[in-house]
């Protein structure tokens, strides 16, 4: 995605995800106008999550922070500042990171020593101290996560998606067989698929990167792939079998049950605000965003409509009190827009913010107790009696949560092509783009030469590919065990 410059009130563009920067200008001017991020210029690759957009973070990191706490886990605080030395211990590591890595090298007005990484990612912390509070089979597992903030190098922002420093969650734990790491890095990789579905509502598929896609230092990385609605991948959530790489560079050892001496197995796994730029895409139309209820900082805005007489605007402002209070009651997130702006252009304003569902409190309805229910997706319009409003927001907000689910899953199953032949790749991959299950061989060769002919990667050897059984890669023609999952990605 390039990176237009909006004029700040710049009205809304069509969402058209024919063509990037059509749909670059859309997404961009969405985030801005909704007050979600800003630029900050002075610094390229940087951007700003003002409070409506830390919220929606806030409710997204809850919604995490619960699923790793219920499987074990632990959340705890390490240094942002890596000794290069540490960085260098693991080979591929550091190879892996050093072209992005954000070095410091004069503090306190004096050149120092050693160079300071600012954190790329905390392997090589977490490993250093990993060895020293790690000395028997009874300190394993050890199971913790940080949420904090790196630094990638990047020149140019697209919001959530390609910035300089971004927030994030890493766990990093060490066990004491190869079997328990392994089952915990599918663990966490099946944490982010359910929190991406059910909280975001967005379909993920999951599945083992190749050997050319692995993160720098792990035997074996997963992730999670959303497929965005102009027909691209986005890489949502990851999870690494370090096995013992780490272990060995770090000497971290522990006395087993036997009493001998052994290396203990890692693993590691993030997920970042990229995932919140994957949701912002998927689900937004012409009109602007579309939050899932469950993480929406507002669920439902309460807009009062002007009322001809005193008695008539007194009983308007009651009744929306009155809404408010049970709805916040009930656990929903609801507020009232008292501003004295014209109800029109507050229904477009919550609409562009994306808060799922409004009701619109009038003199009319309310002579007949009822309120005007308006979903933000379909734009499906109801009465309902005042004294059902919060069983029925309820309910709505399910419904919204759900469609918005179906509607991305019939999206990507309509976008996702079973092809034959590399003919067939490369026209899919012109003229419609989206996810493409295709034979591959496993060679390397192979892979790195569809990428440079079609900019399309292998986005992960989904769970279930050997299903297919056996047939021949699309590129040489090889014998090839399983169909892999194709496509150009963020
Ligand atoms: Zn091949």
């Amino acid at each position: 995605m390039a990176t237009p410059q909006i004029e700040f009130g710049g009205q809304l563009p069509p969402k058209d995800t024919t063509e990037g920067e059509a749909f670059s200008r859309w997404y961009t001017t969405a985030i801005r106008r909704s007050e979600l991020a800003d630029y900050f210029e002075p610094v390229g690759g940087t951007m700003v999550i003002r409070p409506y957009g830390f919220s929606l973070w806030e409710n997204m990191q809850a919604g995490l922070d619960h699923r790793f706490k219920a499987t074990g886990h632990k959340n705890a605080y390490f240094p942002l500042f890596v000794p290069e030395s540490f960085l260098k211990r693991e080979a591929k590591h550091v190879e892996g990171f050093a072209p992005e890595v954000a070095w410091v090298t004069h503090a306190g007005g004096e050149e120092l020593q050693e160079r300071l990484a600012i954190r790329p990612t905390s392997e090589t912390i977490f490993g250093h101290f990993y060895s020293k509070w790690i000395q028997s089979w009874r300190d394993l597992p050890l199971l913790i996560n940080q949420w904090a903030n790196i630094v990638r190098w990047e020149k140019r922002t697209v919001f959530f998606l390609r910035t300089t420093e971004f927030l994030w969650q890493e766990g990093h734990t060490a066990h004491r067989t190869s079997e328990e790491a392994h089952e915990e890095t599918m663990r966490m990789l099946g944490v982010y698929a359910d929190f991406a579905e059910t909280e975001l509502a967005l379909p993920v598929v999951r599945g083992e990167k190749t050997a050319a896609e692995r993160f720098a230092g792990a035997d074996s990385t997963y992730s999670i792939e959303a497929l965005m609605p102009d027909g691209k991948a986005l890489q949502s959530g990851t999870s690494h079998f370090l096995g013992q790489n780490f272990a060995r560079a770090f000497d971290i050892t522990f006395l087993d049950q036997d009493g001998q001496r052994n290396l203990v197995w890692t693993t590691s796994w993030g997920m970042s605000t990229r995932i919140l730029g994957g949701m912002l895409m998927t689900h937004g139309d012409d009109a602007g965003l579309i939050l899932p209820p469950r993480v929406a900082p507002t669920q439902v805005i309460i807009v009062p409509i002007p009322a001809r007489s005193e008695e008539d605007t007194s009983r308007v402002s009651e009744a929306v009190s009155r809404v408010v209070k049970e709805l916040t009651a009930a656990g929903v997130r609801a507020e009232a827009d008292w501003t004295d702006k014209r109800p029109g252009w507050k229904f477009n304003e919550w609409e562009l913010k994306g808060v799922p569902l409004r009701i619109e409190v009038g003199p009319r309805d309310l002579a007949s107790d009822h309120v005007t229910v308006v979903r933000r997706d379909t734009r499906a319009k109801e009465q309902v009696g005042v004294p059902g409003v919060v069983e029925r927001i309820l309910q709505l907000s399910t419904d919204v949560q759900a469609s918005l689910f179906e509607r991305a899953l019939a999206f990507r199953q309509a976008n996702t092509h079973v092809v034959d032949t590399y003919d067939e790749f490369k026209a899919v991959m012109q003229d419609q783009r989206g996810f493409v299950q295709a034979y591959w061989c496993g060679s390397a060769d192979c892979e790195g030469r569809i990428k440079e002919e079609t900019r399309a990667t292998i986005r992960v050897i989904p769970e279930g590919a050997a299903a297919d059984g056996p047939g021949v890669c699309i590129y040489d023609g090889r014998p090839a065990a399983v169909r892999v999952l194709f496509a150009q990605a963020y």
